[in-house]
């Protein structure tokens, strides 16, 4: 369990907080607006009314003590900024920040923050991938070309194994597991029997994925 703490209350910052409370961790919630602050009180660990650009209230915080700092502050770049400063002033290493315009991305860049999320253009680049891959429930990007992907096997009337999905690029592409339902068979043989409904986890080269998309279309 971690502790998280998410400045900025808005539907981006609640939503990532709402979620961490989910997953296990505990999250400080931090707004200007004391009506969020309120309206999360009991769903967040706790929510505290503050000014983020105020250097002194935020040093009576003791923000260092949290795994991650969000700032989740978007429309107002000056105060986003303002907010980064004092996090680095109270010692904070991990700074993640949501930026909503490329003059946001570029001085953040120069401050030396852990990660600049642009929430839109990511879950923008998310949906396309998903509307011209249908038949990728999930994936992660490794970076340089190569992707983690979590595909669904279509009904079909001739049995299929997972060499019938990977032939021809056994040393490229590799199964590192097969989810059906609750079970989890891990690093399956290429005559492992597939059923309708089990989700792939496949990894290796995007294009290579992409040829052997067909062979997994609905
Ligand atoms: P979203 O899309 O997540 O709703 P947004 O970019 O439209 O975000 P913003 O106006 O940036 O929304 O504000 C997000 C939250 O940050 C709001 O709840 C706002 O009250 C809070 N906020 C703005 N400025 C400060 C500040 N100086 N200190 C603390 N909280 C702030």
């Amino acid at each position: 369990m971690a502790h998280f703490t998410v400045i900025g209350l808005g539907r981006f910052g609640i939503t990532t907080s709402l979620e961490l409370i989910h997953l296990g961790h505990t999250v400080t919630g931090i707004d200007s607006d004391e009506k969020l602050a309120e309206q999360y009180s009991t769903e967040l660990t706790q929510t505290l009314i503050c000014d983020a650009t105020d250097e002194r209230a935020m040093a009576e915080l003791s923000l260092h003590d949290s795994d991650a700092v969000l700032v989740a502050i978007g429309e107002d770049m000056q105060a986003s900024l303002l907010c980064v400063l004092n996090l680095k002033n109270e010692g904070v290493q991990n700074i993640w920040v949501k930026a909503n315009s490329k003059a946001h991305h570029t001085i953040l860049s120069k401050l030396d923050v852990s990660r600049i999320i642009h929430p839109e253009e990511e879950m923008g680049v998310r949906v396309a991938q998903a509307l011209n891959y249908p038949m990728v429930s999930d994936y992660l990007s490794l970076g340089h070309g190569h992707y983690i992907v979590e595909v669904v096997v279509p009904q079909t009337k001739s049995p299929m194994t997972l060499d019938t999905v990977i032939n021809g690029y056994k040393d490229d592409i590799h199964c590192l597991m097969v989810k059906r339902k609750h079970q989890i068979h891990c690093t399956p043989d290429m005559a492992f029997q597939l059923k309708p409904e089990d989700q792939l986890v496949l990894s290796g080269p995007r294009e290579l994925l992409v040829k052997i998309a067909p062979r997994l279309k609905h």
